[in-house]
């Protein structure tokens, strides 16, 4: 009896428009090639309108899931057959997996950001002070929110954006949360025992500073960046230079990396593997 051969590979997808600066689709090849997982992970460029074509195409080609990124995280959620806890709450969507058939939207940064944050301290019961009301402010915010942190304030620029994150946290989550006007540099206050920038500033090309009182921030402080291009952000320098414990944007987008891999494939894959490749990427 002849021996069967298969080339078979499990598809995975990346949407988004602009795209092609997205690291992921290296990271995760990274950890399918060390684990020899059967799976390709492919990056494609999907402009708001094309997104309904581009979601039958991929059905009709069997693909396991996909990450969906800008402009896409909302807009998915119409054509899908459910939603995770978290991605319901958040009302967007990073990560889709199929089960059964079905596919179903999960989102994973805030995730990624928490399991990234568990190596340094137990956010429960903390006071915490987030910069930004965006997408990735709201993630974070909403598992914060969820894991038990004792108070929540959110600095952002625009109040529109700010109201509406806090009126979220406020309708789905039992957070106490605030909301301040940013103007200037803030001064954060000294019972914070985390800082989180979860807005764009600092983001390659324009590395620029948290407009933040340096000295407002205590060594008593865990000071944390989202921001992963580049790692060692202006605003984790000037928290590291006032003695605060700091972690950067890179364990977040390992961690969510990690989970969506083990949504699609059942596999934990090594993070070490995905970090490695991400510092090599922005080194
Ligand atoms: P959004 O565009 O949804 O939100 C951007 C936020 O930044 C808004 O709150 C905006 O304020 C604020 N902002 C931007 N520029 C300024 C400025 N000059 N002064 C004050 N506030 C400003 O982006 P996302 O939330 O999706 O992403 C934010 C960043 O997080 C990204 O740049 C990305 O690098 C990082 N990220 C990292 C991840 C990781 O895995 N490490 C995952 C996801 C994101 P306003 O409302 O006033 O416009």
């Amino acid at each position: 009896m002849s021996s069967e051969i298969s080339f078979k590979k499990e598809l995975i997808g990346n949407f988004g428009y602009p795209v092609w600066d997205n690291p992921t689709e290296a990271m995760v090849e990274a950890a399918f090639a060390h684990h020899n997982l059967k799976f390709r992970y492919v990056t494609t460029e999907v402009k708001a309108e094309n997104l309904k074509a581009a979601f039958e195409g991929l059905k009709a080609m069997g693909y396991k899931g996909f990450n969906c990124t800008i402009p896409h995280k909302v807009a998915i959620i119409d054509h899908l057959d459910g939603l995770g806890e978290s991605a319901s709450i958040m009302e967007a969507v990073n990560c889709v997996v199929e089960r059964d058939g079905k596919y179903i939207g999960e989102n994973t940064d805030g995730k990624g950001f928490m399991e990234s944050i568990r190596t340094v301290t137990d956010p429960a019961e903390k006071n915490v002070l987030i910069f930004g009301a965006g997408g990735a402010a709201r993630a974070v915010s909403v598992e914060l929110s969820l894991a038990g942190i004792n108070h929540l304030i959110i600095v952002n620029r625009s109040t529109n954006r700010g109201e509406g994150l806090v009126e979220l946290l406020r309708t789905k989550t039992n957070v106490d949360v605030e909301l301040i006007n940013w103007q200037g540099d803030y001064s954060v206050p000294a019972d914070r025992d985390i800082v989180i920038n979860c807005t764009s500033i600092g983001l390659s090309p324009d590395v620029i500073r948290v407009p933040v009182l340096k000295e407002s921030l205590q060594p008593s402080m865990i000071v944390c960046d989202l921001i992963v291009n580049p790692p060692h952000t202006p605003f984790l320098q000037e928290a590291e230079s006032q003695g605060c414990q700091i972690l950067d944007g890179v364990g977040m987008l390992v961690n969510q990396g990690r989970i969506g891999i083990k949504y699609w494939s059942g596999v934990d894959v090594d993070p070490e593997v995905m970090r490695k490749k991400i510092e090599e990427i922005y080194s």
